[in-house]
């Protein structure tokens, strides 16, 4: 159970959730909805008493990181945008250089929008390029153009912002390892200081799975695909980004801070429709559907849909999958000093056994995966569960 009145359970980080999008994309499996219609004003306000309500029960210090994804958060209008940011920093307060982010979609980005962003305090955005073809772009659903890419980066250099990263996705229906490079080549000529980029993972109740139920979806093929993440690491090398995470790649000094606690397996809020959250031993999820999520926040009770408590198993698990995604992998010494016990003599057959495969090695200090072995990471992290 999220206690009541223990400061210890607190976390110092937020993740709050904006369900709303303009349309929806072929491959998207995320918790959203579409825009029209919807009661995002209402929305607002309850994700503000979500965030009141949990503060009370679990007492609050300040944050290191806020993030807003979703859906697609710059839906919101100035108004919301402003009253949100507001709730955030009154609500939690935010440590001296906290990083703030949100994630935006190409062409919501207009000059005005983004100076209420940094008037309030938002100090880093995350926007989903996912290519550089237009062609492709329309063929995944995306409603934006690589003309709105290069405006919104000139817009984000106009009002200030420096922190800024793009997404991109690769291995998509049609797409060729010479396209994934010019993608690339434009995605780097931009110079800025941190990029993602995912391989496209059909997931279930999405339009790209019901076309590839009916045979209708081509995509390049496992050989094309590690091809294009060869191709990702060593541009991303060359051009100076260092890879700190399996698809995430940065300038000294501006890798996500808020993604690194997820990967850390440290404590964070979650707020808003579908929102998962870690506080305490127990892992947690709010309902989905906006209706579900608002309803018990009308009473003044907590959206919480399902909650778990962990085992010392479970955590030990948890921190080796999650840890293992990060280039520097897992600290021996941080997982004594977190479970008080020692990871080799907990996973020996798992080291072993991924070790011999060429995927992981064994140092001194931590445990990590090889170069290999990030091509592969759901194999080496089956092993340690
Ligand atoms: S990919 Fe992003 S913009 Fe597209 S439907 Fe999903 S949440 Fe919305």
């Amino acid at each position: 159970m999220i206690n009541e009145n223990q400061s210890s359970n607190s976390s110092s980080a937020i993740y709050i959730h904006i369900p709303f999008c303009e349309h929806i994309c072929y491959y998207c499996d995320f918790n959203k909805v579409f825009l029209e219609g919807q009661p995002v004003d209402e929305y607002v306000n309850l994700l503000i008493k979500e965030m009141k309500l949990t503060a009370n029960k679990t007492g609050v210090e300040p944050v290191d990181t806020v993030f807003v994804g979703g859906g697609t958060p710059t839906t919101l209008n100035e108004s919301q945008i402003a009253k949100l940011c507001t709730a955030v920093q009154e609500i939690f307060s935010l440590k001296e250089g906290a990083e703030f982010s949100f994630e935006a979609n190409p062409g919501d980005l207009s000059i005005s929008k983004l100076q209420t962003m940094k008037d309030y305090g938002v100090n880093r955005i995350s926007m989903g390029v996912q290519s550089f073809n237009n062609e492709l772009l329309k063929k995944i659903g995306r409603i934006h153009t690589v003309k709105d890419v290069y405006q919104s980066v000139e817009n984000m250099r106009t009002v200030g912002f420096e922190n800024v990263s793009i997404d991109l996705i690769f291995s998509l229906p049609g797409q060729t390892e010479a396209d994934f490079k010019d993608t690339l080549n434009q995605a780097l000529a931009l110079d800025l200081p941190h990029y993602s980029a995912y391989s496209l993972i059909i997931e279930p109740k999405t339009i790209f799975y019901n076309l590839m139920q009916k045979g209708k979806l081509f995509l390049p093929g496992q050989d094309a695909e590690a091809n294009m993440y060869d191709l990702l690491l060593n541009e991303m090398e060359k051009h100076g980004r260092k890879q700190y995470e399996i698809s995430n790649f940065a300038k000294e000094g501006f890798q996500s801070k808020h993604n690194i606690t997820y990967w850390s397996n440290e404590h964070y809020y979650g707020f808003g429709a579908g929102a998962h959250g870690y506080i305490g031993n127990t892992r947690y999820s709010n309902f989905g559907p906006i209706k579900k999520y608002m309803e018990p926040l009308q009473e003044n009770k907590l959206p919480i849909f399902q909650q778990k408590e962990l085992t010392l198993k479970e955590k030990m698990e948890e921190e080796m999958f999650l840890g293992l995604r990060k280039v520097r992998g897992v600290d021996k010494m941080a997982f004594y000093q977190k479970f008080g016990q020692d990871l080799e003599t907990i996973f020996p057959k798992a080291i072993q056994k991924t070790m011999e495969k060429g995927w992981l090695e064994n140092n001194r200090e931590n445990v990590a995966l090889t170069r290999n072995g990030r091509f592969l990471g759901n194999n080496v992290f089956q092993e340690f569960l």
